[in-house]
């Protein structure tokens, strides 16, 4: 490789960064595509040797793909490590790597542009998504489907997932929402919520219980309408290009409102939001913006803390537990506040499951391309779940929550045990009036 072409890539695929790993090892029990695959190269030490043995021209550029493909990206090997060692970002310049180098199909180019540049970007997409899933409901067109058995003709098993995603808002409902809601009595403070693209199609009613709860708390709560999808699913897939611009449009839109925070609900989403500094560092004209958005972002467990906890909630007896969001735990570092929430709750009862930190094998879309080595990691997760003989699994992300409800499915406990987003967990005890 000629010279400036090796400088071009060792700094793309992050090779300083790999310096900072000694080899100890303290990352690998809490690397769960370790702990199931039981290979060096699944792991995150085995997988920064890699990189650096690619930047080092040791290695073929293609060995790497199997081994960062099958990469959760759920960065408790961050968290494990005592030096620090910043394998998030290792592994983001391996995804662009290997993205830019990857000799993709038409078809795979036609369907990647239409899903990430043009369906997950755009308001009216996700919301046409939302109502096409409602009336495959309401017509009774999905009963049938189940029924005869067609869902297990769906490719990448998707029949399997279809079977467990909730049911969608009506249209009337998505229409009926306003761009602002006054908080209750008197105002702390004025934010604007994240609404994101997946959790307002497919979770619109998590959205408006967020407002709900939000006002209870005592905040104003303004929703932009011009905001678009915060690029995870973009980043995650090498798409840094597509990234940057998701990030410019948010903080454009979010921008034209003064406000306190700008709250979201989602772990991974919010844990990009929390990445546009990062993602816009060498764009001038961006890099303040950036940084001010990122400073105003947090997820709802740590506003409503904030504002004050959950003091306007009823009583209600539940035996219940907790599976964190990843990108919320390892990436935005929020840990007390979510439990903190739950614990503070008259007639809860929180027994908390052992490895909590560790991912449930969702991770972005990882479940459905890596079905078999998510489900894995999934029965490893539920086989923890049990012992805590809770009722309700609460969960703070989309993704963990399908995956949660994928797993009562798996274990046959659909009758005993739930999975909930926190913010329809505390909604549930709202006073009714
Ligand atoms: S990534 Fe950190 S914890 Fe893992 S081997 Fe390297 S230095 Fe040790
Ligand atoms: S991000 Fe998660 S799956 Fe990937 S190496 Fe780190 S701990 Fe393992």
């Amino acid at each position: 490789m000629k010279e400036q072409a090796l400088k071009d890539l060792r700094e793309k695929i992050g090779y300083d960064y790999t310096f900072d790993c000694v080899q100890c090892g303290y990352c690998l029990p809490a690397c769960p595509t370790y702990e199931t695959m039981g290979k060096e190269t699944h792991s995150p030490r085995g997988r920064i040797n890699l990189v650096k043995m690619v930047a080092e021209e040791k290695m073929a550029l293609e060995d790497l793909r199997e081994p960062i493909e099958k990469c959760l990206g759920c960065q408790a090997c961050v968290t494990a490590c005592p030096t620090n060692t910043q394998y998030g970002r290792i592994l983001e310049g391996a995804q662009e790597v290997l993205n830019d180098s990857e000799k993709k199909s038409v078809s795979k180019k036609l369907t990647e542009k239409i899903v990430f540049d043009t369906f997950f970007p755009s308001s009216k997409w996700m919301a046409g998504f939302g109502h096409v899933m409602w009336g495959y409901e309401k017509t009774g067109l999905q009963k049938a489907v189940r029924k005869s058995g067609l869902t297990k003709l769906a490719p990448l098993n998707l029949g399997k997932f279809e079977e467990i995603i909730p049911s969608p808002a009506a249209p009337k409902e998505r229409k009926a929402r306003k761009t602002y809601y006054p908080a209750k009595g008197k105002a702390k403070a004025t934010v604007a919520l994240f609404t994101g693209c997946i959790m307002d199609s497919t979770f619109f009613s998590t959205n408006q219980n967020t407002i709900t709860l939000l006002n209870h708390a005592g905040a104003n709560v303004y929703i932009p309408e011009a905001q678009t999808c915060c690029g995870a699913l973009h980043s995650h897939s090498g798409d840094v290009k597509q990234a940057r611009e998701l990030a410019k449009s948010n903080i454009k839109a979010f921008e034209e409102i003064n406000v306190d925070f700008v709250v979201n609900n989602a772990g991974g989403c919010g844990a990009q939001l929390t990445e546009y500094d990062h993602l816009l560092s060498n764009e001038a004209e961006w890099r303040d913006r950036a940084r001010s958005f990122v400073e105003k972002s947090k997820d709802i467990s740590t506003v409503l803390w904030e504002l004050g906890g959950v003091s306007f909630l009823e009583e209600k007896e539940e035996v219940v537990t907790y599976q964190p969001s990843c990108h919320l735990t390892h990436v935005q570092k929020v840990t007390k506040e979510p439990k903190a929430l739950i614990q503070a709750l008259s007639g809860v009862v929180f027994n908390e499951m052992k490895d909590e930190q560790k991912c449930c094998g969702s991770a972005g879309i990882y479940n459905i391309v890596h079905y078999d080595d998510a489900m894995e990691i999934l029965d490893v997760k539920m086989s923890h779940m049990k012992p805590t003989k809770a009722h309700t699994i609460i969960t703070t992300n989309p993704g963990c929550l399908l995956q949660m409800k994928m797993g009562i499915k798996r274990e046959g406990l659909e009758d005993s045990v739930r999975a909930v987003h926190l913010v329809d967990f505390l909604s549930e005890r709202l006073p009714l009036t």
